[in-house]
């Protein structure tokens, strides 16, 4: 039996093993997980198919970002072979024999899972601020593989874009350059394949299959090279496949999570190496950029019942990740598409309180108020404490009562020993108020309703 039929004839207990060990529920494990199926073994990944004709496209990466630690686990577990998964959309299938057939006449090598993510692209990347510069580059070295910025080294946090950048890059010159040899590889495969090349008692540099996967093409793009960076072999076979690689010309792309000046480089050659090219940062997304990305999430993935202030109340709470953006907008539509309810605000923040922790609420007190109070008038809160009657103060003074009282559980007693007076002069100062706000003829009875309305808003109640 080769690795597929084994993982086949074992699927049925795979997936019990995820039902049965991650609290699933049963409409869950319906809707997401029963609709994969297995493509394809690829070295070490599993290629699962999303059945789109039953949900949603978008739901990829719902299932991806949800269930794949689960699913890899439970092969794991059965099969004792640890897989990394790739999900592709049923839909893609016929798209990806032919770029297979293609492949096989020997016109492009598809070692190449951008062929897999149709979606990471340069169409399908915002471009603002942020990551302009990165943009710009990947764009320029995708047009002119090998002649530009040779390497192009692109750093940035997690979830930035940086993989995206890289994907799109790989899928530009295939598309544009159909005899150009492209490989994208993690820092893991690397590594691993360094390791297989040790154990079968080759030195990795002169392992004739790592030469012939490595540097036999015209473009190499290693992602997350701060894994390889700083284990000896490892750095030194990339040393060398890179260098081959540059001096001859062919184009290499490089990603990190740091700047190269901060890597646990090695071999100081290889730092000045990477610096003869371009380094470029993507910085984490303004908020206009939050918000053009879920827009943009929205069209291409045709969520038409994701209204903006949704999106807005997304692009608000989640700050750091691009990732974490689009992860909240698939929690949102997958609460909406399980409990049947339309999308809301309401159902957002449901779907999402587990991410988005409101700003603790302040606690209302009266000398909180008071400091409020005091802060909009321009005067001291010494003041607004004092036996003084001018009308300036005593109006402020007669407000921060009457919100004190409205705002907290106090007793008038309670209110009136905040104040240091007795409780007929807080009693007198919320009558006072009531009526000025019921009787909006009386004098200041519009000023006094802003302020209420401004401070109450401003404590957040
Ligand atoms: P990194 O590799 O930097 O950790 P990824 O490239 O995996 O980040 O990006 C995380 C997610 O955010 C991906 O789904 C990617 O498509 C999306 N993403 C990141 N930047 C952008 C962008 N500028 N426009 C659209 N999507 C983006
Ligand atoms: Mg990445």
């Amino acid at each position: 039996m080769n690795q597929r039929q084994v993982l086949e004839e074992k699927w049925e207990a795979i997936l019990s093993f995820v039902k049965n060990n991650y609290g699933i529920s049963d409409v869950s494990y319906r809707t997401w997980i029963l609709s994969l199926s297995i493509y394809d073994i690829e070295e070490n990944i599993v290629n699962l198919v999303v059945d789109d004709s039953k949900i949603n496209a978008n739901s990829i990466n719902f299932i991806r970002d949800h269930y794949s630690s689960f699913i890899m686990t439970a092969i794991e577990e059965v099969t004792n072979i640890h897989y990394d998964l790739n999900f592709i959309l049923k839909s893609d299938i016929k798209r990806i024999e032919e770029d297979k057939k293609k492949k096989d006449s020997g016109s492009y090598q598809t070692n190449l899972a951008s062929t897999f993510n149709p979606l990471y692209t340069f169409d399908t990347f915002v471009v603002c601020d942020n990551n302009n510069m990165a943009h710009a580059a990947s764009l320029a070295v995708a047009e002119q593989p090998g002649t530009v910025f040779n390497p192009l080294f692109l750093y940035g946090g997690p979830g930035l874009g940086k993989t995206h950048l890289m994907y799109a890059i790989a899928n530009f010159i295939v598309q544009n350059n159909p005899s150009k040899k492209v490989l994208y590889v993690t820092s893991e495969t690397f590594t691993n394949d360094v390791v297989k090349a040790l154990r079968s008692g080759n030195t990795a540099v002169s392992s004739q299959e790592m030469r012939e996967k490595y540097r036999n093409n015209d473009v190499l793009l290693i992602d997350d090279i701060q894994f390889i960076i700083g284990k000896n072999t490892t750095q030194e076979e990339f040393f060398h496949t890179f260098n081959e690689m540059r001096d001859s010309g062919r184009q290499v792309i490089i990603s990190s999570d740091r700047d190269p000046r901060n890597l646990q480089i090695l071999d100081e050659r290889l730092r000045s190496r990477f610096e003869s090219g371009l380094t470029v940062d993507i910085q984490p997304p303004s908020y206009e950029a939050r918000k053009a990305i879920l827009s943009k999430k929205k069209d291409i993935n045709h969520l038409d019942d994701v209204s903006d202030e949704i999106l807005e109340y997304i692009a608000t709470n989640i700050k750091s990740n691009i990732r974490e953006l689009e992860g909240a907008l698939n929690k949102v539509i997958a609460l909406s598409r399980l409990q049947k309810k339309k999308l809301s605000l309401e159902l957002a923040q449901e779907a999402l309180k587990d991410i988005i922790t409101p700003d603790s609420k302040k606690v209302v007190t009266p000398e909180l108020i008071i400091s409020e109070i005091a802060d909009y008038y321009d005067i001291t809160p010494q003041q607004i404490m004092s036996p003084t009657r001018s009308h300036n103060i005593s109006l402020p003074r007669q407000i921060s009562m009457y919100l004190s009282k409205e705002m907290t559980d106090l007793s008038l007693d309670d209110v009136g020993k905040a104040f240091k007076r007795d409780h007929s002069t807080v009693h007198f100062a919320c009558e006072k108020i009531s009526k000025a706000l019921k009787d909006p003829s009386k004098k200041e009875a519009e000023e006094i309703s802003n302020v209420i309305s401004l401070i109450r808003k401003k404590l957040n109640s």
